[in-house]
């Protein structure tokens, strides 16, 4: 079908999104969109619930998560799609990625809070992954900063005066907890990693796939990823990286998956909702 498009990578008010699971689902389908994966930082909080919704409105749903990870020492991003939701490693990683945010949210709010700037962990929010972003918004209610973009260039951007990394999680052992959980790992946003020695083990690793279309990306930026990736036998995938309001330059759905590679996908993940998938029966969750 040629107007398939299916949205692999967006963020709800589950992590850093300003659209709860439902309103994005909600927006895919005005949007005409066939297949959606909502896939927050560090969290699944999204899931199970989100199934039902998608169902009620015909737009066919995998389980999806972004990983913070890094490799020696820089910043990998990797997607996990159709995983099993209740598998032990899945869970106790997103446990472990809470925990990590905490620590390091306290950290920084320090850093800032010992250079003047008046700001607590109650004006983050609450969830399980709150991290620089929520920082950004706090500071521009507060009159900081006159924008979440600012807040990144001025105080906690990498590198930034007020950042701080906090613990890591290497990459291979991100792909075994999404690979124990029966899940398949895309390397999301390729461009934003830069070091050719860090890309040289990234395409040696069990990656099954890279995200080759993302938001607004031209054709001749795609093509070396779409490359790398069918060398491999890879999946290409795509998504926006939509966040809302936080982002509000990147539509939902302005990127997006090819129909054969989202079946491919839908088609292996664990879960199954029911409704959608032509009277299969609704995975016990
Ligand atoms: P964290 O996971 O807490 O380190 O925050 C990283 C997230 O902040 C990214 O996934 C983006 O959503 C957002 N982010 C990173 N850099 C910027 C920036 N320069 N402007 C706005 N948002 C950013
Ligand atoms: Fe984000
Ligand atoms: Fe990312
Ligand atoms: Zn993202």
């Amino acid at each position: 079908m040629e107007n398939f498009r299916a949205d692999l990578h967006c963020h709800s008010t589950c992590s850093d999104g300003t659209l709860t699971p439902k309103e994005i689902i909600q927006l895919a389908a005005e949007k005409g969109l066939k297949g959606l994966s909502i896939t927050d930082h560090d969290t699944v909080d999204a899931y199970p619930d989100a199934f039902e919704m998608a169902a009620s409105y015909g737009v066919k749903l995998i389980a999806g998560v972004e990983f913070s990870a890094s490799l020696s020492d820089v910043s990998v991003h990797i997607l996990g799609y159709g995983f099993d939701l209740k598998n032990t490693a899945l869970q106790g990683l997103c446990r472990w990625h809470a925990q990590r945010r905490k620590a390091r949210n306290r950290a920084i709010i320090d850093k800032l809070v010992g250079a003047g700037y008046d700001l607590c962990e109650s004006d983050l929010g609450e969830g399980g992954a709150i991290g620089r972003p929520h920082i950004a918004l706090a500071l521009m209610k507060k009159g900081y900063v006159k924008s979440v973009k600012e807040a990144f260039h001025k105080l906690i951007g990498d590198g930034k005066p007020y950042f701080v990394h906090g613990e890591r999680i290497g990459v291979a052992e991100t792909l075994r907890v999404i690979h124990d959980a029966k899940g398949v790992a895309v390397i999301a946003h390729p461009h934003l990693i830069r070091y050719k020695k860090v890309w040289k083990r990234l395409l040696g690793m069990d990656f099954e796939g890279i995200e080759a279309y993302y938001s607004l990306m031209s054709r001749d930026q795609v093509t070396p990823w779409i490359e790398r990736a069918e060398a491999r036998g890879w999946f290409v995938t795509g998504g926006s990286d939509f966040h809302g309001d936080v982002k509000p330059d990147i539509p939902l759905g302005v990127s997006w998956t090819p129909e054969a590679v989202f079946n491919a996908l839908y088609e292996r993940q664990h879960y199954r909702a029911p409704h959608v998938a032509n009277g299969e029966k609704g995975d016990s969750l």
